[in-house]
């Protein structure tokens, strides 16, 4: 058994975001399409084959401020996965687990990395304990940590509904070119919901028009019938999105949307040449503390990437 193993755990952009209804516990009930994207963080974990710890379970991040606790999505996936697998964490007897959670993707930001680093934490838990837990327990943990968690251990171009649990996978849409904009100052996902519940004022996506967009790789019919119902409420929390997403536009991207809850921001291109392009400018004219990545789509999740000690 490799002691320790790595993995990718990738972004995701939303390219459509609706919200189409709530449950009574207070759930919203989306209609969005998912795409992963190749700005990765990296999620290693080690077993210590007898825990002299206090701790069963230890997470170190190149983040220094993200929590490391239960707070931490990571470390609940280790902690329901190890539970589900009736794996012995008892310190001196059990085993003991690290997870070193390397960030690239910008923290609270609309962009599912803390989503993605615990459907990492279930794939890379899974290859070192194979057949503990079956596929689809690992899908209901994956809920249990959030509802972007179960999109993230597949990954690709998915259609999300219900409260994240509903997926359908949808015709892969490999290199498409992708700008995106994480400005500096945060917005909290619950306040861009109880401003959303408060107004409600934009209309949602055309999702149909959506899937047919991305059926058939038509950026244009995509710009056309997408939206994302939650950005009008963030533009008003945070009046910059806007400026960044008509900047994108100004730069040649054929559709810029919001991701998620934001605050990030994406551009999609026809060509990579002309998110590069878009990429040089807008450094010139947005402020520094705005972070730009020029990416691409991919078609799956979190993949192994080293393994063995
Ligand atoms: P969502 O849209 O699902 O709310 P997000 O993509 O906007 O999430 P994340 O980067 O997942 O944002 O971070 C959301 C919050 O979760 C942050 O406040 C952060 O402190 C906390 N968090 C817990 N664990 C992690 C993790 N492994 N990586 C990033 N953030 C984490």
């Amino acid at each position: 058994m490799p002691l320790q193993v790595t993995f990718s755990a990738p972004a995701k952009i939303n390219l459509s975001l609706d919200i189409v209804g709530q449950r009574p516990d207070g759930y919203h009930l989306l209609a969005t399409v998912m795409q992963s994207i190749d700005l990765s963080d990296r999620v290693t974990l080690t077993v210590l084959r007898q825990n002299e710890h206090a701790e069963a379970i230890r997470v170190r991040s190149t983040q220094t401020d993200l929590p490391r606790d239960s707070r931490n999505t990571a470390f609940r996936a280790a902690a329901l996965f190890c539970d589900a697998a009736d794996l012995d964490l008892r310190p001196g007897t059990g085993i003991g687990l690290h997870i070193d959670l390397e960030k690239h993707i910008p923290v609270a930001a609309g962009l599912g990395g803390g989503s993605s680093d615990a459907a990492a934490v279930l794939l890379a838990l899974d290859a070192l304990f194979p057949g503990r837990v079956t596929a689809g327990e690992r899908d209901r943990l994956a809920l249990q940590v959030g509802a972007d968690v179960p999109f993230c251990l597949h990954g690709g171009t998915v259609l999300c509904e219900g409260i994240g649990e509903r997926l359908t996978a949808l015709p892969a849409w490999p290199g498409l070119p992708v700008l995106l904009c994480a400005p500096a100052s945060p917005l909290l996902t619950r306040h861009v919901f109880a401003a959303y519940r408060e107004n409600r004022c934009q209309p949602g996506p055309d999702t149909a028009a959506v899937l047919r967009a991305v059926q058939t790789r038509n950026l244009k019919a995509l710009a056309d019938s997408t939206a994302n119902v939650l950005e009008a409420v963030s533009m008003f929390l945070l009046p910059q999105l806007a400026t960044i997403k008509d900047a994108l536009l100004a730069c040649g991207a054929e559709m810029a949307q919001m991701s998620g809850s934001g605050p990030a921001v994406f551009g999609l291109f026809a060509s990579e040449e002309a998110c590069r392009e878009a990429a040089d400018r807008l450094r010139q004219r947005l402020p520094a503390d705005v972070r730009l990545f020029v990416c691409r789509s991919q078609t799956a999740g979190p993949q192994q990437i080293r393994d063995g000690v």
